[in-house]
């Protein structure tokens, strides 16, 4: 089955009893059995598995090429699910730019149980195996990465992280397994904030971990419901509901942040565009390699003023994109990370990785980009006056 096929039928069939053709919200919190320990089906309590939750498990497995899926209640609670496995004296490696709830996990709860972490460079490959030792459990990456849109290479990464017998766990919220499959790259888990392409619309908070290995996937699975931040029927419903577009969202997403990129690339008060799909985008070879159909809804950029005030006064003066927290939503949003998504890294680390103040990040929906481009226009005019 090819990639477009899979969004709509991957892993979904018709309701064996009533034949509709999307599954029930099934709205239970537990199943009949017909004696102690004998359930009348596949399904006992819903933290541990819901009918709603497995069609959407099985979608997602699907559309990354892995043999199991699982949906939390969030993206952070995928995230937790996976370092529980962790104890004090593991390491883990992780890129230096990262979703900031990422990094505030990582920094303010888990390194209290003494797991340390390495925030490194993951393009200066050197860098990486020095920083491998016998106590590496792990390695997180994430690319594109939110908000400075680096890219690092897996395929590279994993012939690593195997020959050091390390987990890969890659953060594919940006890409969608439309433009990146990290599983087919070498990685052996992949994260979502299913909150943003992956539902698309904006209406639901959700995550999920996809893995190609049973057992894994089966251990995951324990931990899921051993600790309980799973999704409920009603957003396992949404979730699905939004893959089953994801391929012409993702499509329109890239063709309008490609022209966002370039009108931004030639205004006389932008000094730097991260888009992955410019020439001038340091790792461009990389980005073609690796995403061949595209290159993601999500564009940054500063100023020529270099001043936070007009990236306030420019985001105060949007009309059609609206200045909120996350992406991936049909409407394009607008963001400033430094304080906003980005704003619980502390400012030093925040400088040395690149996020500087005047930095503003884009997530361009799928409107007509002529009303878009009118829009980021008028609010770079404010600054003149
Ligand atoms: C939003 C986001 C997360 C966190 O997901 P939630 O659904 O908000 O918990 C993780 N990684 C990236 C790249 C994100 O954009």
């Amino acid at each position: 089955m090819k990639f477009n096929t899979k969004i709509i039928h991957g892993g979904q069939q018709v309701d064996q009893e009533t034949g509709a053709v999307m599954p029930p919200i099934f709205q239970t919190s537990t199943f009949a059995q017909t004696s102690p320990g004998k359930p009348m089906g596949d399904y006992g309590y819903s933290r541990t598995s819901n009918p709603t939750r497995t069609a959407l498990e099985n979608a997602l497995a699907s559309i990354e090429n892995g043999n199991r899926g699982l949906a939390f209640s969030s993206g952070m609670a995928a995230t937790d699910c996976l370092l529980r496995d962790y104890k004090a004296g593991d390491e883990i490696i992780a890129m230096d730019d990262l979703y900031g709830g990422t990094y505030r996990l990582f920094t303010k709860v888990y390194k209290n149980s003494g797991i340390k972490f390495h925030f490194i460079d993951m393009n200066d490959l050197e860098k990486f195996k020095s920083t491998i030792n016998e106590n590496t459990k792990m390695v997180w990456i994430e690319t594109p990465t939110n908000p400075l849109m680096k890219v690092v290479d897996i395929e590279a990464i994993s012939k690593i992280t195997k020959k050091h017998n390390l987990l890969l766990a890659v953060d594919n919220t940006f890409a969608t397994p439309y433009l990146q499959k990290p599983l087919e790259l070498g990685a052996d888990i992949v994260m979502h904030s299913a909150t943003k392409y992956l539902s698309g619309h904006s209406d639901v908070i959700a995550g999920a971990l996809i893995v190609k290995d049973e057992d894994l996937g089966k251990h995951l699975h324990f931990q899921q419901f051993a600790t309980g931040a799973t999704l409920g029927p009603m957003d396992s419903f949404l979730v699905l509901r939004g893959i089953k577009t994801l391929h012409l969202r993702m499509q329109r997403h890239c063709e309008n942040a490609t022209k966002v990129a370039e009108f931004l690339v030639n205004h006389p008060a932008v000094e730097n565009v991260y888009y992955p799909g410019l020439k001038s985008h340091p790792n461009f070879e990389i980005c073609q390699k690796q995403m061949p159909k595209g290159f993601g809804g999500m564009v940054s950029f500063t100023f020529k003023s270099g001043l936070k005030q007009d990236a306030i006064t420019f985001l105060e003066n949007l009309k059609i994109f609206t200045l909120a927290e996350s992406l991936g939503g049909v409407e394009s949003l607008a963001n400033l990370p430094s304080m906003m998504s980005h704003a619980s890294i502390p400012e030093e680390i925040r400088r040395e990785v690149g996020i500087s103040d005047d930095l503003v990040r884009l997530s361009v929906g799928i409107e007509d980009v002529e009303d878009l481009i009118e829009d980021l226009e008028k609010a770079f005019d404010k600054l003149r006056r």
